[in-house]
This record gives structure tokens, C-alpha cells and sequence, in this order.
């Protein structure tokens, strides 16, 4: 078996012999390679794991180029600093599309950031001071301790040298605790907020990253290049960017370096290689670019990486798991203990419409501190509307919401869960490719604090120890320790379900709430299921419980809210609401149980 790292060592030697035996030719390509993979890399983690579009890197290339070409030849600046420069005016830029994009959901980021990438192409070009159409010449070169870094072979080290330090900051980061909330934004956003996550926030700052990397490629460009012009920093260029790393695969680091080093290669050979054979010059590459694209997706929807490490049967070590604990001690607990019989949320005549649908109307319920409290009712009650607006996903239309004591009403799901309480889903919200492991760390997103910086330089090395620890305990405590380190997906759907009950504890929770958890366990794990809840019960906690199981609810929880038609139609003992006439028409009346 091969590991990743041994792929990295012999790319390096690669990189590091290609100056001194290539030809000039095959050297430009393996720079240019450098100066776009920058880029690509950043689209990886916008793009392939953020879930986000944009049509805009290319003209962020050009902010970090046009800043660095003015600077330094008008105001005669040093590149280093202008290079800090350039990135500053990008992040401005960046912070200034994105607050505005990026708590929309759907098509507002692609949008924008193509009119981004239009508008920097024609103000270049209509801009006296930067040239105009014909650009600023007579650039520096970048001088490194003394050395010029403007030759071939000297630009190829530098160059590659960034592009190194960018994997690997990137791929730390991916496997930090912002990393995997990075993941979250794909699929999992809802889980993400409920477990804490400011989810706008996140997807500002990847995309900040982004344009930083397009910053410095474009800055390392113009320097090499020696002059600037508009042209590669249009949009038909954040295109190219964008094929280049869903060729290479977007969804890994490495696909963003062999993703451009294909399409650079490809597109020179082409270019050299076409109009001899077509016996004139006319773009023709473009065309048979796109198609060969067309049927590598076609037939690699995923990009050539996951093909490649597959063809080479290469494993990735795995970073996440007991082996790499260097520190014991457990996370700090989050919550102090509440007494029982304590209010812990308090509901009162709340409401939810959707549209002309009344989904839920005027309820009112209190959860105690030790207490499970079951919701019950037949199917479209409005249990999981329920959930939803007193856990902030969605807001109620009126009523009050009050969590220890504070009205939560109008919060967001991850202040609510900052508060202390945490929640599983009737669909269950998991990362399928991520190992058990590590979606039950995503749980402890709220109980650490290391950000992008220390997770960048792996720094919080002894923190994710004590996160490893901690989602293991949780693991042992549901009874899944034996699947940690297989990917979430492929449990069982019951298996599932227990996930997510080992990643809400993980956050070390006041209030649970779970949405039918017991739905698809067999009867064994049932009641394994019920004694785990009533040892949370015992130690303090509040559980808030929605469930379709008579047998199971009657015999586990203390008091029973009975919805219908989103009303409250009864609240009690197990006992009573057995007996009771109306729930019995309610449940008769129906078809469900
Ligand atoms: P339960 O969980 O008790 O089965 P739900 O709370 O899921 O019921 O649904 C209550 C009612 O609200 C149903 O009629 C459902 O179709 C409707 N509903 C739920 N969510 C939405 C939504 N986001 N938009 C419109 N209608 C919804
Ligand atoms: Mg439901």
C-alpha cells in the first residue's frame, strides 16, 4: 500500500531535479502550473468542499497583480510589501461581495462575482493610470535575499515553494475543527448551525482564503511576467480555474495541482501540435479542451485524483483517530449542572405558518432539568415544526421561546446552541464520507476555540487530541466504538440515528432534543437506546423527546405533550394520556401510530 505522503515526496524530488534537466519549455509550463494551482487551491476549498461558485478568482489574481505592478513601478515600493498590499485590497474586496452574497443562499455568489470579474477586466482596461488596455510594463522582479527571483529556474523554486506551503496550510486547516465545519457548508449546513456553527461566518472567511491564494499567484505573475495587462484576469479565465480543478478533482487538495498541470500541458501541446494539423492557427485548442473535459467528467465525475490513488491503490493516513492522542485531559465541561426539576425551556403560545398552512398553533410546554418529555402525535402533528422554531432553524411567527432563562426567540440556530442545547434530526444530517469519528467531533465544534490561524500551522495539536478523546468517550457511550473509524454513510440507518445522538452530547448539552431517534432500531437496540436516555435523565439533563413508538415512549418518559393538527390537544403522565379520549380519537382517527 502506498500513502499520500510518499506521492508528495517523489512530486517534490520531481519539482525539485525538473529545472536542471527540462527544457525552457516544459520549465514555463511547470510555473505556470505553480501560479494557477495557487488558485485552484483555494477553488478546492471554496468550491469543491465549500460548495460555493465563483466566477471572480481570476480578477482577484488581477487585484493582487495590478496592486503589486503599480506599486512597484509607480511608487517604486518593494514587491514584499506591496505583496501585502494586494492581499489587503483583495480581502477588502472579498469581505465586501461576500457579506453581501453570502447569507443568501442560491444564485447570488456565481452572479456577483461574475459582475466582480467583468468590472475588474474593464476598469483595468479603461484606466489611465494602470495602462489601460496595454498595461504596465517594466515590472521588477521579486528579489529574495539577495537572489533574483526572475530566471526560469529561480522562479520555479519560488513559485513552488508557495504552492507547498498553501497545500499544506490548507490541509491542515481541513483537518482542524474548522476544517470540518468548512465541510459542513456542503450538505450539512443546518446540522452545522445546530451544533454551533455561524455558518455565514464560515463561508466569508473560505471565501476571504480564496482570494487571498488568487492575491498572491496574481502578485508572483506580474512579477514573473515582468508586465500587466487586463487579458488573463477576465472571466473566460476564472472559468478556466474553475475546469481546471473539477478536472483535477475538486473535492481534494491534490486534484487542484494536477488538474492545472493537465490543462496547462494539454493546452500548450495543442497549441503547438493543432495548427499543423489543421494547417492554420485559430484557437482550435479551446474546442477540443472543452470536449476532452466534457468526457473526462463524464467519465470521472469526481476529477482524476480519487481515480489516480485509486489506479495506485494509495491510502491517505488518517489523521483523526486514538492513535494521534498526545494529551488526555477531557474538554472542560460547558454546561454547569442543572437541578432537576428546573425549567429549561419554557414555550409559550407559539406559533409557526407556512403560508396558508397552520402548522403549529399557540402551544405552551415547559422541559424540565431531569426530565425526558415525550412530544407525541399522529403525522404532519407539527412535532418536527416544533423542533424547529425552538431550536432557531426556523423562527416562530409569534409566541416566546425562553432557554435558561433567556428568550430565544428570534436567535439563530447556533446561538441557541452556544446556550446549550442540542438536537438530532428526523432526516438524519451526517457527513457520509467522514469517518463516525469525525462526525461526532463536529459536536465539540462548541467547546473549543483554536480558529483558522492555529488550525492552519496545526497548532491545536493537543486540542484535537482531547477532541479525539472526548468523541470517543461519546462513541463508547452510545455503544459505537467498534465503527469509529469507518465512513458515517455506510452505517445502518438506526446506527445513524445513534451518531447523531453521540455528536449532540458531544456538545455537552443542557437540553436534548431528539426527533424520532428510536425510528429504524431493532428492539435490542431500543432498549439500549432507553437506557442511555435515562442515564442523561439521571445526571441532570433535559431530554425533549419526538417519537412514533407508543411502547417506547410510554415506558421511558415522565410527561407526554400530545399535538394534532399543530395544537396542543393533551399534556401529562404516560398514564393518564393512555387513558385519555381525546388522544385516543386523535391516534384512532388516523392512520399513522
Ligand atoms: P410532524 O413532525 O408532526 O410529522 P411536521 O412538523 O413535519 O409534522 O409538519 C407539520 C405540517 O407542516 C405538515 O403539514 C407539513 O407538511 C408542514 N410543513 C413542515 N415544514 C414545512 C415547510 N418548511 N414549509 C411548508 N410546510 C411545512
Ligand atoms: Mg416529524
Amino acid at each position: 500500500m502506498i500513502r499520500t505522503t510518499y506521492i508528495y515526496i517523489i512530486f517534490s524530488v520531481f519539482i525539485a531535479i525538473a529545472p536542471w534537466v527540462f527544457p525552457e519549455s516544459l520549465i514555463t509550463i511547470i510555473n505556470y502550473a505553480g501560479l494557477f494551482g495557487l488558485v485552484s487551491i483555494g477553488l478546492v476549498l471554496l468550491t469543491g468542499i465549500g460548495g460555493m461558485t465563483s466566477f471572480g478568482q481570476a480578477a482577484f489574481v488581477g487585484v493582487g497583480a495590478y496592486t503589486s505592478a503599480y506599486l512597484s513601478t509607480v511608487s517604486q515600493w518593494s514587491p514584499w510589501l506591496t505583496l501585502f498590499v494586494g492581499v489587503a485590497v483583495a480581502v477588502l474586496i472579498a469581505l465586501a461581495l461576500g457579506s453581501l452574497t453570502l447569507k443568501l443562499a442560491g444564485h447570488y455568489l456565481p452572479l456577483s462575482t461574475i459582475a466582480w470579474g467583468l468590472s475588474l477586466y474593464y476598469l483595468a482596461g479603461n484606466l489611465q493610470f494602470l495602462g489601460g488596455h496595454s498595461g504596465i510594463r517594466a515590472v521588477p522582479s521579486i528579489d529574495f535575499f539577495g537572489i533574483t527571483i526572475g530566471s526560469g529556474r529561480n522562479f520555479t523554486y519560488f513559485v513552488w515553494i508557495f504552492v507547498g506551503a498553501a497545500m499544506w496550510l490548507a490541509s491542515n486547516l481541513l483537518n482542524s475543527r474548522e476544517g470540518r465545519a468548512i465541510r459542513c457548508l456542503k450538505g450539512g449546513r443546518t446540522m452545522a448551525s445546530a451544533m454551533g456553527v455561524n455558518v455565514p461566518m464560515v463561508k466569508l472567511k473560505v471565501f476571504v482564503l480564496s482570494s487571498v491564494l488568487a492575491a498572491v499567484s496574481g502578485w508572483m505573475y506580474v512579477h514573473f511576467q515582468r508586465f500587466v495587462n487586463p487579458t488573463p484576469f477576465g472571466l473566460n479565465y476564472s472559468i478556466d480555474y474553475l475546469f481546471m480543478t473539477v478536472l483535477g478533482g475538486a473535492g481534494f487538495l491534490p486534484g487542484a495541482i494536477l488538474g492545472t498541470g493537465i490543462i496547462i500541458a494539454l493546452r500548450e501541446w495543442l497549441v503547438e501540435f493543432l495548427p499543423l494539423l489543421f494547417g492554420q492557427s485559430g484557437n482550435y485548442e479551446t474546442i477540443i479542451l472543452a470536449i476532452l473535459i466534457i468526457f473526462m467528467l463524464h467519465r470521472a465525475p469526481d476529477g482524476l485524483w480519487p481515480q489516480l490513488i485509486k489506479i495506485l491503490n494509495v491510502k491517505e493516513a488518517p489523521k483523526f483517530t486514538e492513535l494521534n492522542v498526545t494529551k488526555e485531559a477531557p474538554l472542560e465541561r460547558r454546561n454547569v449542572t442543572h437541578f432537576n426539576g428546573e425549567s429549561l425551556l419554557v414555550l409559550e403560545h407559539v406559533s409557526k405558518r407556512f403560508g396558508g398552512l397552520q402548522a403549529v398553533n399557540d402551544v405552551s410546554f415547559q422541559v424540565k432539568a431531569g426530565e425526558i418529555l415525550g412530544l407525541i402525535g399522529p403525522n404532519g402533528a407539527g412535532k418536527s415544526t416544533t423542533f424547529n422554531l425552538l431550536s432557531g432553524v426556523n423562527p416562530a411567527s409569534s409566541g416566546k421561546v425562553t432557554f435558561l432563562g433567556q428568550d430565544i426567540t428570534n436567535l439563530e440556530s447556533y446561538q441557541v446552541a452556544a446556550l446549550g442545547m442540542s438536537r438530532t434530526f428526523q432526516h438524519v444530517q451526517l457527513l457520509p464520507h467522514l469517518t463516525v469519528l469525525e462526525n461526532v467531533a463536529i459536536g465539540a465544534y462548541l467547546r473549543c476555540e483554536a480558529g483558522y490561524i492555529k488550525s492552519m500551522f496545526h497548532l491545536e495539536r493537543d486540542q484535537e487530541s482531547q477532541i479525539i478523546s472526548e468523541s470517543l468517550r461519546m462513541l463508547k457511550r452510545v455503544g459505537l466504538e467498534k465503527h469509529a473509524y469507518i465512513s458515517a454513510g455506510s452505517l445502518s440507518l438506526g446506527d445513524q440515528r445513534i451518531l447523531e445522538i453521540a455528536r449532540a452530547l458531544c456538545s455537552d448539552p443542557a437540553l436534548l432534543l431528539l426527533d424520532e431517534p428510536a425510528a429504524g432500531l431493532r428492539l435490542k437496540e431500543k432498549e439500549e437506546l432507553a437506557k442511555l436516555l435515562d442515564q442523561l435523565r439521571k445526571e441532570g439533563l433535559g431530554v425533549l423527546l419526538v417519537e412514533h413508538d407508543m411502547d417506547f415512549v410510554m415506558d421511558l418518559v415522565d410527561r407526554i405533550v400530545v399535538m394534532e393538527f399543530g395544537e396542543k390537544i393533551a399534556e401529562g403522565l404516560p398514564e393518564a394520556i393512555q387513558n385519555n379520549q381525546v388522544v385516543l380519537e386523535a391516534y384512532l382517527g388516523s392512520t399513522e401510530s
